[in-house]
């Protein structure tokens, strides 16, 4: 290369890094006016996306084109950039959200009252019992056999969200008599499913920890109203909810004052019908990364069987989750509830042997 082409090229290629850094300028600038319309956007309660706009914006840059570059080529470059800002302006969204992480050791840990019992510390938190409270009896018996195992949180249901209106519906009060009862005996806590907002004074005499069903994690009015609690609340993601909508859904409730809120998985529907419903394990997984929430799986309902209760628990625990959520009835096959899925008392045995002691697997 003679001197004169090398001095042409250097002076070409200090052209290029100006125009380089003058359109870092250009877009640096362009982006702080895409926050600014971000914030007013914002304080119009608006979305930021508008398509409509996009398409303008790439007619307007079309129309102006003189080459060389083509216009399918600006138009992608373009898009590049709206992308980026999109992004951008999602990001800040993000990082107010309060059930989010903002950071890799940040996690909240519910204690209940006996100062000792946690979910989201680090440990596998159990949580189980019957389907239903359908007897003194029944939720005697197996609060014998689940404290005989270390179990301190029990489900006590008694309002019972059925897809039939023919099938059983529960105890009611009477219900949350019983296992408020029959937990103050075996010192353990008591975990019930709230219907509606109107419950709430009456719940606050019997459980310890208030419990959303699936069906009901979309009922807004009811988690603002247990927003303002103080007592922590179990959330079960709903049946085909998105993990985005599982989240907004505990936003709902950290959001109105009450930061104590654990995330159940419970499988959700999907085109399979050997199991109940699908469990997302890798959801749990995102949810454990996304969220400073507990997060513990149903290892019930997301089966709808009982013959694979091992290996999902073991699966379970391996995911990250904060604990396990497992039917136990003293005698499943005459429950009035969810009979196919409930454990015996042997079967819950030789699953917390599994959880406990994994080298003892059969
Ligand atoms: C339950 O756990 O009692 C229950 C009814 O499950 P889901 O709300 O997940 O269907
Ligand atoms: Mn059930």
């Amino acid at each position: 290369m003679t001197d004169h082409i090398q001095d042409r090229r250097s002076e070409l290629r200090a052209d290029i890094d100006r125009i380089n850094l003058q359109m870092l300028d250009l877009l640096t600038q362009r982006a702080r006016i895409v926050q600014e319309i971000d914030k007013l956007h914002q304080t119009m309660n608006q979305d930021f996306y508008d398509p409509q706009r996009e398409a303008q914006m790439l007619t307007a840059l079309e129309m102006a084109n003189k080459g060389p570059f083509s216009n399918e080529t600006i138009k992608a470059l373009f898009r590049e950039i709206f992308r980026a800002s999109l992004a951008m302006t999602e990001q800040a969204g993000r990082a107010k959200i309060l059930v989010h992480r903002k950071s890799v050791d940040q996690r909240t840990v519910i204690t209940l009252p006996d100062g000792k019992t946690k979910i989201g510390d680090g440990g596998f938190q159990l949580i189980a019992g019957p389907c239903a409270v359908e007897s003194y009896e029944q939720m005697d018996e197996a609060a014998a056999a689940l404290a005989s195992r270390g179990v301190k949180i029990m489900r006590g249901m008694a309002y019972k969200p059925r897809t039939s209106p023919y099938e059983f519906q529960g105890l009611g009060e009477a219900g949350l008599k019983i296992a408020r009862q029959v937990a103050d005996k075996y010192g353990m806590f008591i975990t019930s499913e709230i219907m509606d907002q109107s419950q709430i004074s009456m719940f606050l005499d019997y459980a310890d920890i208030f419990w959303v069903g699936a069906r009901n994690m979309q009922n807004s009015f009811l988690l603002k109203a247990l927003g303002k609690i103080d007592r922590p609340v179990i959330l079960k993601r709903g049946l085909a909810a998105t993990l985005e909508e599982f989240l907004y859904s505990a936003e709902y409730i950290v959001s109105s004052g009450n930061p104590n809120v654990i995330l159940i998985e419970r499988g959700i529907r999907t085109f399979e019908k050997w199991t109940r419903n699908t469990l997302d394990i890798g959801g749990v997984a995102v949810l454990k990364l996304e969220s400073h929430l507990p997060v513990v799986v149903d290892i019930s309902h997301s089966a709808g069987r009982r013959d694979i209760a091992k290996p999902l628990a073991r699966v379970a625990k391996a995911s990250g989750a904060d604990g396990l959520m497992v039917e136990v009835h003293p005698n499943p096959p005459v429950a009035l509830s969810d009979a196919k899925q409930q454990l015996d008392f042997n079967e819950f045995y030789a699953l917390m042997d599994e959880i406990t002691d994994p080298e003892k697997t059969s």
